[in-house]
């Protein structure tokens, strides 16, 4: 029998993980089922319990379970000191955070950014948020700024990282080098309003949510900012995932190549 990991979530239908994983598995000849899990808002631990029963052997995590996915699990990794992504079963539950190298990797690997020194706006502090700020401050950034809708979340998250300061959106100033949106308001349609001169000419502005033109992407390009979607990110951090599952690292500039192309023909 085929070794079985899934995708666990609510909604998970628009899920491209299953995707991903399958040639993944092909390119690395490893013989693996992965499927998806809806699981009821108040039936994770239930749904995993499961899962485990039936002899699964690892979940990626999404909304809204990855701050129960800390808890379910018996040993994190530090990069998911607040928030798991991604579970290991092997005896015990092992809980790991994989969105912050991700996130790393396609800003530096396939989109060529040094990210040494730079000044980096991080909009939003929910679990894709928590998961990056870590991993963003290990590549040698220089300034972080956390801004949130609720400010109180902010502060909360800059206060677990010295050096990180926490703002509301009106009242950031100057331009940045990064702007990462990890809010969920693209998929609304939405976009925090952002004062004027935050996008420069050089700025990368680079939204989490992929596989639609968000607002935010539209400003950041109207204002001369180099704007990409979380697509890279959607795919490393699964490469992540596939190794701490699988101990080997997957190609993935074929796989998002190939996922882009079929995004784009839709
Ligand atoms: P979450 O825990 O629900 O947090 C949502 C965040 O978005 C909060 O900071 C929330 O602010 C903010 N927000 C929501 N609607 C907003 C609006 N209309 N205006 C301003 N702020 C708004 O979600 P998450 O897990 O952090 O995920 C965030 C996004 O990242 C999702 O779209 C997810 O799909 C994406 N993501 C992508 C990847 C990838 O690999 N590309 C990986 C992880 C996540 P408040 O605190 O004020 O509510």
């Amino acid at each position: 029998m085929s070794d079985r990991y899934a995708l666990i979530g609510n909604p998970v239908a628009h899920s491209k993980s299953p995707w991903i994983h399958a040639r993944f598995a092909r390119a690395c000849r490893q013989d693996l089922e992965y499927g998806l899990i809806e699981a009821p808002l108040d039936g994770f631990a239930a749904a995993v319990d499961s899962f485990r029963a039936g002899g699964g052997k690892g979940l990626n995590v999404t909304l809204p379970f990855k701050e129960q996915a800390r808890q379910y699990s018996e040993r994190v990794a530090a990069r998911a000191a607040q928030v798991v992504n991604t579970l290991k079963f092997n005896g015990g539950v092992f809980g790991d955070n994989t969105d912050g190298v991700g996130l790393v990797r396609d800003l530096s690997i396939n989109m060529g950014v040094d990210l040494k020194g730079r000044r980096v706006l991080l909009m939003g502090a929910g679990g894709a948020a928590q998961g990056v700020v870590g991993a963003l401050l290990e590549a040698g950034v220089g300034q972080m700024v956390i801004a949130n809708r609720t400010m109180a979340r902010a502060e909360a998250l800059a206060a677990r990282h010295p050096g990180v300061r926490a703002s509301s959106y009106a009242s950031l100033s100057g331009s940045l080098d990064l702007v990462v949106n990890a809010t969920s308001s693209g998929l609304r349609g939405d976009a925090p309003v952002l004062p004027h001169g935050v996008f420069g000419l050089g700025t990368i502005a680079y939204d989490m949510v992929y596989g639609r033109d968000t607002p935010f992407l539209a400003a950041a390009r109207a204002a001369g900012a180099r704007a990409c979607d979380g697509l890279g990110m959607l795919v490393e951090q699964a490469a992540e995932s596939f190794l701490l599952w699988r101990g080997m690292r997957p190609e993935t500039g074929p796989v998002l190549a190939e996922l882009r192309a079929e995004l784009s023909r839709r």
